[in-house]
């Protein structure tokens, strides 16, 4: 019966990875649409000092409001716009949109913008930046470009010149989810950054789990020595924050402090300086 087992199999190719094709092809088109219609926004999370609470910018964040699916995660749709070669046009937009609604908050904040590994091979990004800057009137010191490792490992030479020309404009970079890479290690002796991201997964189980402290605390210090601020990613808990106050890890980013949220409620137009003084207000305001 192994000639029917192959039929059957080819058969549940033909079914599950057409349709899984077809779905994946279906929902490129209607990024494209999305691109030109209503349905991308950036919403904003909260990045604030771990020291006095002090908001220092947001993280600007694609959200995609499918006309039939609803919210789609960008943890979906990115890989997908990165296939289809969507994703320069999508990347563009998001720096355009963030720039220009980070150019109206009080001058202190700044915003930092995520970018994909196309973007970073692109030859084309450094002008792209500097030219979005100059249109949207931001200062460059106010803007911040996020990569992963990932990110970096597609053309590590490529990416290293691309880093030099950004960082030339007074822009800063910083390494995202740092320590789920291959050689985080590596990465941060060849890549001039500014600053990392500790990824969320750490963060987690910080209070419960005695590696992940060790782990905390370990690159706290790595940052210390090497000059570059540590911002940890995915704080819920106030416990969770006093333990990374206690390693004087520099910055904060998560729940607790506020969920990403569209740009018109954000405190930044004028609103409290800290966090803390809106105590509830931040965290229960409306979810990404
Ligand atoms: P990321 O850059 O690491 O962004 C942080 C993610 O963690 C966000 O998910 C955020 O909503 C989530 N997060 C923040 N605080 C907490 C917390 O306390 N608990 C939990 N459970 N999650 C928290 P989001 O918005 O779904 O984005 C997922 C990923 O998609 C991002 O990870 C980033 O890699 C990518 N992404 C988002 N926007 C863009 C974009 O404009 N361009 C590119 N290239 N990638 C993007
Ligand atoms: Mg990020
Ligand atoms: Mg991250
Ligand atoms: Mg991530």
């Amino acid at each position: 019966r192994a000639k029917g087992a192959g039929q059957d199999s080819v058969c549940f190719y033909d079914t599950e990875m057409g349709q899984f094709v077809r779905e994946r092809r279906m929902l490129a088109r209607d990024l494209r649409a999305a691109i030109d219609t209503d349905s991308l926004a950036v919403h904003y999370q909260v990045q604030t000092s771990v020291e006095t609470g002090e908001i220092m910018g947001y993280e600007a964040l694609l959200r995609w409001r499918h006309p039939v699916r609803g919210l789609v995660p960008p943890d979906e749709f990115i890989p997908l716009a990165e296939e289809s070669g969507l994703i320069l046009e999508l990347g563009e937009w998001v720096l355009r949109r963030a720039c220009a609604d980070a150019a109206r908050w009080s001058p202190p904040y700044g915003v930092a913008v995520n970018l994909s590994a196309v973007q970073l091979v692109d030859a084309n990004l450094p002008h792209l930046v500097h030219e979005v800057l100059v249109s949207s009137g931001l200062s460059p010191a106010r803007l911040e470009l996020e990569l992963t490792e990932t990110a970096l490992i597609r053309d590590r030479a490529r990416s290293l010149h691309a880093i030099r020309q950004i960082k030339a404009l007074g822009v800063s970079v910083a390494l995202d989810d740092f320590g789920t890479g291959y050689s985080s290690l590596e990465t941060l002796r060849s890549f001039p950054f500014d600053k990392i991201k500790l990824d969320r997964s750490f963060v987690q189980d910080v209070c419960t789990d005695a590696q992940s402290l060790a782990i905390v605390r370990a690159v706290t210090a790595l940052g210390r020595s090497l000059t570059i601020a540590v911002l940890a990613e995915g704080i819920e808990t106030k416990a969770q924050l006093d333990l990374l106050k206690a390693e004087r890890c520099d910055g904060a980013q998560g729940f607790l402090m506020g969920r990403p949220m569209p740009v018109e409620d954000l405190p930044a137009h004028g609103g409290p300086r800290r966090v803390a003084d809106e105590g509830e207000g931040v965290a229960s305001a409306v979810p990404a």
